[in-house]
């Protein structure tokens, strides 16, 4: 028999523990207590788990919201909170150029249990403002910046013009990051993001985060019971301490993206640098009001095409050619053979991803070997 008396600790670890165990002793407790009782009652692993919990508050004070939850991916966050918030019959507004696997959760997943998604360009809040008024809207979804192309959502424009129409609005935060921006403080009303890219930031684990109101986090704790998207104990004890150096980590890794856009951006083989801090970035003066941090994203238009960026793809050596994003590790892409692998070139085009894009996410290496190795990369491929 298990005498859990006997190694539940009266210390005082200056880190959480893991804890790995699914069942609790109820001591003087019932379950109904419990299930009325705060979010964070402990009685079973997939309702509420310590070391789950621990993770969870630091995101939770970065976003400025009352309450916030876990996941066990962002996917698992995202697609929670919305079937939380959403009804058949409901209309949603989407911004058009969001994560891949949102885009397909919006226009086939969420289309399949009855709800209508219209989409407009994230970047334009004419268009928001036309497609809110078009009829009845519950719900209007964006994402701070957009990939690759960074264009900004004005969260604090659209947020107004979603609640004038009777909406809520939700934003993805992943990219820009409570370290750029606080979307809850702009007038979102939920913020969902990936925490396997910047808030952990070592490519190592899987987790998403859903940040609102205490009301609206207990709806989707509720579904993320019943739909079992539990974030691991052990992955949320690998988020917790990477939190502990999310703003050193975003500081540097800004601080080298921006100089990396500004060098790049001299260049004569270089045909457009996309990144907020460039004063050529079609929303700069937005980008410095609502993010003026910065983000450690970046994409550089290289002359020469498609055929030139995957050319310099295979002489970095520094930048690994990889997926995703938000790690210690630098990492560059070519979105015209991964994430809009799918898009034609016209269409990429019409989305602001012209002929020769490289996305970059910087990490913490040495910046001047970062531009280095960028510079070399170009120099090899010069007629290439
Ligand atoms: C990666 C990503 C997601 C999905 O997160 P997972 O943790 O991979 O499920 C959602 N939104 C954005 C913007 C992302 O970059």
């Amino acid at each position: 028999m298990t005498d859990a008396r006997a190694w539940t600790a009266r210390t005082t670890p200056l880190v959480p523990p893991v804890y790995h165990a699914v069942t609790y002793g109820l001591d003087d407790k019932s379950y109904e207590d419990i299930v009325n009782g705060g979010l964070n009652e402990t009685w079973y692993g997939r309702f509420s788990n310590p070391t789950v919990t621990a993770a969870a508050e630091p995101i939770r004070r970065w976003e400025g919201t009352a309450a916030g939850l876990l996941t066990a991916s962002g996917m698992a966050a995202i697609a929670t909170t919305l079937v939380t918030l959403l009804r058949a019959g409901d209309r949603v507004v989407a911004a058009r150029a969001v994560y891949g696997d949102t885009r397909e959760l919006l226009t086939r997943d969420l289309p399949a249990l009855g709800i209508t998604v219209d989409l407009v360009d994230g970047h334009d809040v004419d268009g928001w403002r036309a497609a809110l008024a078009a009829g009845p809207v519950a719900l209007a979804y964006g994402e701070t910046l957009a990939n690759p192309t960074l264009r900004l959502l004005d969260i604090a424009a659209v947020a107004e013009l979603a609640h004038a129409a009777g909406a809520r609005l939700v934003v993805d935060n992943t990219f820009a990051t409570p370290y750029a921006v606080r979307p809850a403080a702009l007038g979102a009303d939920v913020v969902v993001e990936s925490a396997t890219k910047f808030l952990s930031g070592h490519s190592d684990l899987l987790a998403g985060a859903v940040l609102s109101d205490v009301d609206t986090i207990r709806e989707v704790q509720r579904r993320l019971v019943t739909f079992g998207g539990c974030l691991d104990p052990a992955a949320a004890y690998l988020l917790w301490r990477s939190l502990q150096t999310f703003e050193v980590r975003l500081a540097r890794q800004t601080t080298s993206a921006a100089r990396l856009a500004a060098a790049l951006a001299e260049r004569d083989d270089v045909v457009r640098v996309l990144h907020p801090t460039r004063p050529d970035h079609p929303q700069h003066e937005l980008a410095a009001a609502m993010m003026p941090r910065g983000t450690a994203m970046l994409a550089v238009e290289v002359a020469g095409g498609d055929r030139r960026a995957l050319a310099v793809l295979r002489e970095l050596r520094l930048f690994t050619e990889a997926t995703s994003l938000g790690g210690v590790e630098s990492l560059a892409s070519t979105p015209f053979n991964s994430s809009h692998f799918s898009l034609s070139p016209a269409d990429r085009a019409a989305a602001g991803i012209g002929p020769g894009t490289l996305r970059l996410s910087v990490g913490l290496e040495d910046p001047d070997a970062l531009l280095d190795d960028m510079a070399a990369a170009l120099d090899a491929t010069r007629d290439r």
